[in-house]
């Protein structure tokens, strides 16, 4: 059994880009955790910040549980992602609690700050994690850096609007309605998102993304990856080991 801790700025973000690659690798008996930096306290009008990051860190545990995952929230708040020390060894302190062998995090560039802020914190983390002076809580430190891979940016642009494209992608339209149901456990978000966002069909603007992704890759519906190979990152292909005929190169 591999470990794997998908590890995002806010609840939803995970479902919307990797959680049919996630159930993939559930169903073949993997341990997933999932993590958020923030509970997603900025996301309501109507609610104040406790409420809603109570509200929402409910709703993303729910949608964990649907494939068997533990979900944690790092207790940030929300536009308060800052690639500092504090919030360095909070993020090292998750990994160490989640003791993954691949991670998979935010895309570097995104047109989220945090989004971005969580890239950089979970690379760094993931090098910081096996560092046995780096101290950060009560749970251990790694026996090695876990493999390393970046999600898609939301809508496949980075910051400027410029297309993004995957090292390869995976096929999940056996996974694609648990991912569906996954993200519709959200469903604090679906008044916000029309107000802040303008979106009128939140689940209906992560089908028409997932898929457009699988267009680009010939099937049905599709997440992409970027894996991270830098040194000392491990460079064996672990994630596309893993989801096996799913795999598409690109
Ligand atoms: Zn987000």
């Amino acid at each position: 059994m591999t470990r794997i801790l998908a590890i995002h700025a806010h609840p939803d973000d995970i479902e919307t880009l990797a959680a049919g690659t996630l159930a993939l690798l559930a169903a073949a008996g993997h341990g997933i955790a999932i993590a958020t930096l923030t509970a997603g306290d900025c996301g309501s009008a109507e609610a104040g910040p406790e409420e809603t990051g109570r509200i929402r860190q409910g709703e993303a545990a729910d949608a964990a549980a649907m494939i068997g995952a533990d979900y944690r929230c790092a207790g940030i708040g929300d536009l308060a992602v800052f690639n500092d020390d504090p919030t360095r060894r909070r993020v090292t302190e998750l990994i160490r609690w989640a003791r993954p062998d691949l991670v998979i995090t935010s895309a570097a560039a995104d047109y989220h700050p945090d989004h971005e802020a969580t890239s950089i914190l979970v690379r760094d983390a993931c090098f910081a994690a096996s560092a046995p002076n780096y101290r950060t809580g009560p749970s251990a430190p790694l026996e090695a850096i876990p493999h390393l891979y970046f999600a898609d940016p939301i809508g496949g642009r980075d910051r400027d609007g410029n297309p993004a494209p995957p090292d390869f992608a995976v096929d999940i339209g056996p996974w694609f309605e648990t991912k569906r149901q996954m993200l519709a456990r959200h469903a604090s978000q679906q008044d916000w998102l029309l107000k802040q966002h303008g979106i009128t069909d939140y689940v209906g603007s992560m089908v028409a993304w997932s898929k457009k992704r699988g267009r680009e890759f010939g099937v049905d519906y599709a997440e992409g990856f970027r894996h991270y190979r830098n040194h000392p990152y491990p460079d064996a292909p672990l994630l596309q080991t893993l989801v096996g005929a799913a795999l598409i190169a690109v």
